[in-house]
């Protein structure tokens, strides 16, 4: 979503001018989870049964132009007619039986509005958002999730931790936190209106994959039952988790690959020029470790693929 709001105020934008700063100035520390491991590793696990509960929740929805998801620039996406996408705002829970409950991303919250600024405000409404239910409406009667794993810090994935207490930690990839932008102190620091008040930011020590697979692997508890991917590209610090629940894995993407256009097709998004190469090669490291194991069920950033349930 970030993207479409920032092309929408995009003409301002070019009025005003701006300077470069970063997504956040929230406070960082290392994360205190995750041992460095495999894509082999990883892949064994596969054989194990697996012990971890999880339901995708869907949150809100807007529509959006085509060329905000796949990149007109590129001759690839040249026979893709124009028109719209339908985006959807998803978060995931997984409930380990010895560790609790986790989220991957956080939905969003009915309080987040208030805080922006009238620019961002703008830039949402122009886009027309749904919002089905915040993730206090989904937490009601349910148990809080012990801490929150962000795939990336866009705005649309990070939102719902508003409806959160405080000291719940969120973790999140390298570099996600500093990564600058021209737009992020006119649009009044969004991602700093969320944060505001909340424990420091943990991000993931992610060490070079030995077998060359991924940018990083993490065995998140040590157990071999979820793990997360540095899968760099549509931002810094982008990351997908493997979970290996009791339905068999799980691979939630994040915008890695964000439309069925990005997986099933392989069109690229629109990325920064410098993030291209990263982007590219990180939707191709995903879909063939998905394509080397076929019981991985695929969950993409924004859209359902064909034949799964979209709740
Ligand atoms: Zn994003």
């Amino acid at each position: 979503m970030r993207n479409l709001a920032y092309l929408a105020i995009a003409t301002v934008l070019l009025a005003l001018g701006g300077c470069a700063t970063p997504a956040t100035r929230h406070p960082l520390i290392a994360a205190d989870l995750g041992a460095p491991s495999s894509t082999e590793r990883m892949a064994a696990s596969l054989s194990r049964p697996g012990v971890v509960g999880f339901e995708r929740v869907r949150f809100a929805q807007w529509t959006g132009g085509r060329g905000g998801f796949i990149d007109r620039d590129d001759p690839r996406t040249a026979a893709i007619p124009e028109g719209f996408e339908t985006s959807v705002i998803y978060a995931y829970v997984i409930d380990h039986p010895t560790r609790g409950r986790y989220l991957i991303d956080a939905g969003v919250s009915r309080d987040l509005q208030a805080r922006l600024n009238p620019l961002m405000r703008k830039g949402l409404a122009d886009m027309s958002v749904r919002v089905d239910r915040g993730l206090a409406e989904w937490l009601a009667g349910r148990g809080a999730p012990r801490a929150v794993f962000l795939t990336h810090l866009h705005f649309d994935h990070v939102g719902g931790v508003l409806d959160l207490d405080p000291a719940i930690p969120i973790y999140l990839g390298p570099g996600d936190a500093r990564e600058t932008h021209a737009m992020n102190g006119l649009l009044g620091y969004p991602i700093d209106a969320i944060l505001n008040g909340r424990a420091p930011l943990r991000e993931w020590s992610f060490a070079p994959d030995p077998d060359g697979r991924f940018a990083g692997v993490l065995d998140v508890f040590g157990d071999g039952s979820v793990w997360a991917l540095h899968t760099p590209g549509h931002s810094p610090g982008s990351t997908a988790y493997l979970i290996n629940t009791v339905d068999g894995p799980k691979l939630v993407v994040g915008d890695a690959v964000h439309t069925r256009l990005g997986w099933d097709e392989a069109m690229p998004q629109p990325v920064p020029d410098r993030a291209k190469p990263d982007a590219e090669q990180s939707a191709n490291r995903l879909r063939r470790f998905a394509a080397d194991h076929p019981t991985i069920e695929v969950f993409l950033g924004h859209q359902t693929r064909a034949g799964q349930v979209d709740r």
